[in-house]
């Protein structure tokens, strides 16, 4: 070991110098705890043979952090471009918030609210329902209740089984992604799986004998969200089951995953079923989504039979897994847009589903022009496809416009992207760097051309 391997600077010596340049009421312990990080950071650095920084860049090292942890924006929620041309990348954080929702969550946030208060009789009230009575009025059910995301929303619905047995079409038994699994969420909220059908077919009598010998109380229909079977296959008529279930007096559970409260055939999308008319067909309760293509906060939204959603209320699990007021703010504005009429122009994830080709062709023509003239050569305007992704209509594609950029070391460049700020991650597709505009949001357009640029140069 050599003893001339220079040695960072005390605690103490880097506290005076940063002690001028703090905000005032700036807690000592804090700075004295992020000083030690930095410091730990530059002892491992000089092990590593590199040479000692400035007192004063360490200095402004440890005021970046403390700048960071004040202002919300660490590091890992750096601000991102998604330019894969997948509309709801559950790794991205899913459905950008509409402008309303931010708008309602800061209010809700900021002060007091009258949450679970009647102000009238001057104590405790019902708590804040406008989301419910929002979801009421789009799917015509009885009743709803909004749980923390949709996986909790399942295992509520679920657990109007008790002990007793819940039937799933073998075809339906499918990962929701993260390793998330429909038979492990049944078993563990202590109700029987039973299974029913085949793989590829599964016909509304094959539910028949676990419900006539009363071994099956729920029958659970989950939409195949992110997959796709084509070939030899049946699935039972929503319908047929319903009325086969009730026969029997069990419950039809429907999990909708996505959950489209617009028509998306309207969009040139296939259609995605809407909560309304599985209600229609006869499910009792429907699960689905806020930040799927609902495309508000992370939220799981339960609507159907009011007697249903009064037991799943009284489940302390519904306790333990209800939203907040910042969230319960931000779905009710989300959802108050569909009752406005706004829903395709306001909410983020419907604006970018509706964009045309030609409006996107426009915005990669601009893009291509605020590059400098000494990269230009390398990027150009093409024709792709975009996704929605976020268990929604698997294998749809919507076309889209988007820049390529092409020559050596795509996942190189694609790297360099993803580490620039803001962050842009792009789609690599033979050989190329692809960047769809559909899922940048316009007003980046800018930041995105100079992020190419930085990567390019
Ligand atoms: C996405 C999805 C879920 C899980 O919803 P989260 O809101 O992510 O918890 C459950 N079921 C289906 C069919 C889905 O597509």
């Amino acid at each position: 070991m050599s003893t001339h391997r220079p040695r960072p600077p005390s605690v103490e010596t880097l506290l005076v110098v940063a002690r001028g340049r703090l905000a005032d009421g700036t807690d000592a312990e804090a700075v004295t705890a992020i000083a030690r990080d930095v410091l730990a950071v530059e002892r491992t650095r000089l092990a590593a043979g590199e040479s000692a920084t400035d007192l004063e860049r360490l200095v402004d090292d440890v005021l970046d952090r403390l700048e960071a942890f004040a202002t919300g924006s660490p590091h890992d929620l750096t601000p991102v471009i998604n330019a894969t041309g997948v509309v709801l990348h559950t790794n991205l954080g899913r459905a950008p918030w509409p402008a309303a929702a931010v708008a309602a969550a800061t209010r809700a946030a900021t002060g007091y609210s009258l949450l679970e208060f009647d102000r009238v009789v001057g104590h405790r009230g019902p708590r804040f329902r406008a989301a419910e009575a929002h979801l009421i009025a789009l799917t015509g059910a009885e009743d709803a209740l909004v749980t923390v995301n949709n996986a909790a929303a399942l295992a509520l619905a679920v657990g109007l089984a008790g002990r007793k047995g819940v039937a799933v079409s073998r075809g339906e038994l499918v990962e929701i992604g993260g390793g998330v699994r429909i038979p492990e969420i049944v078993r563990r909220t202590g109700a029987r799986l039973i299974e029913v059908g085949t793989t590829n077919r599964t016909r509304a009598a094959d539910f028949e004998p676990p419900l006539a010998d009363g071994r099956a109380t729920v029958v659970l229909r989950v939409h195949p969200s992110n997959f796709a079977q084509t070939g030899f296959v049946e699935a039972p008529d929503a319908t047929e089951l319903a009325r086969l279930a009730h026969a029997h007096g069990a419950i039809v559970v429907d999990d909708l995953g996505s959950g489209a409260l617009l028509e998306t055939a309207a969009f040139g999308l296939a259609h995605e079923p809407t909560p309304a008319e599985r209600l229609a067909a006869g499910a009792d309760i429907v699960t689905f989504s806020g930040d799927k293509l609902v495309g508000g906060p992370q939220a799981g939204l339960v609507v159907g039979r009011a007697d249903l959603i009064a037991r799943i209320r009284k489940d302390p699990l519904a306790r333990a897994i209800r939203p907040d007021k910042v969230t319960l703010a931000a779905l009710a504005a989300t959802l108050g847009l569909y009752r406005s009429g706004r829903a395709s122009t306001d909410i983020p994830v419907w604006r970018m589903i509706a964009m045309s080709p030609r409006e996107l062709g426009v915005r990669a023509d601009a893009v291509l022009a605020g590059l400098p003239t000494a990269i230009r050569g390398r990027v150009r305007a093409s024709q792709m496809a975009s996704a929605i992704g976020g268990g929604s209509l698997p294998g749809e594609t919507l076309e889209s416009v988007g820049l390529v950029i092409a020559g050596e070391g795509p996942a190189a460049l694609a790297a360099r992207l993803r580490a620039g700020e803001p962050s842009v991650v792009a789609r690599v597709e033979h050989g190329a760097v692809l960047l769809d505009l559909r899922t940048v949001a316009p007003e980046d357009d800018i930041a995105l051309a100079g992020a190419v640029a930085r990567a390019l140069a």
